[in-house]
């Protein structure tokens, strides 16, 4: 979307089960509890004005992303159709954390000259005594793959407004470099 403005595309991707939708919802939910604007589209698409550092952002956040996409089409779509990415993979799963780096690789591939905002976000780190990766591993490869990082539980919920806030900043800070 048009960078000059404050209405921005996240897309959330991730392998199945690590609390993609469980953090949309909570995004949605939002509409009610802050009296925001918002708008669903068939529970996969949420627009949300969100006030951030005193300043108002619209953000369209997808929830799109089918990890067992034969076609690979919606995929592509995913890949371009973001201007700030948050990569999910859960705590309790080591295969969605090896995913998640993946899927870094995949972004950059196909968005190759642009330097897109990115959060990795350990999700479910309410769930502790199931934890596979340690928060070192976690930052650890967001240093690698440059990118933020942040652990979320959605369940509590934990961290998840601190992460929509800190994909806005991003966007923000990238705007106000160019
Ligand atoms: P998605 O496939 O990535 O969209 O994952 P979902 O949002 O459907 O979540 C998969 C399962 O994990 C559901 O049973 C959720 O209730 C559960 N879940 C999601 N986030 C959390 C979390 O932060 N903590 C815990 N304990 N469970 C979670
Ligand atoms: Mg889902």
């Amino acid at each position: 979307s048009d960078s000059s403005s404050n209405v921005y595309n996240v897309v959330l991707i991730g392998e199945n089960g690590v609390g993609k939708s469980a953090l949309a919802s909570i995004f949605a939910g939002a509409a009610d509890s802050m009296g925001s604007d918002s708008e669903l589209y068939g529970g996969e698409v949420c627009e949300q004005t969100m006030t951030v550092d005193g300043e108002s952002a619209t953000i369209t956040l997808l929830d799109t992303w089918d990890p067992q996409d034969e076609s690979k089409r919606s995929q592509d779509q995913c890949m371009q159709a973001g201007d700030a990415y948050l990569i999910v993979y859960s705590i309790t799963d080591r295969a969605s954390f090896e995913k998640a780096s993946e899927l870094r690789i995949q972004l950059r591939r196909a968005r190759q000259s642009e330097d897109i905002p990115i959060i990795l976000v350990g999700n479910k780190c309410d769930l502790v005594r199931c934890r596979e990766v340690s928060v070192n591993e976690g930052r650890a490869c967001a240093v690698v793959f440059d990118c933020k990082f942040i652990e979320t539980s959605a369940a509590m919920p934990h961290n998840v407004w601190n992460m929509f806030e800190g994909i806005v900043r991003q966007l923000r800070l990238r705007r106000d470099s160019k």
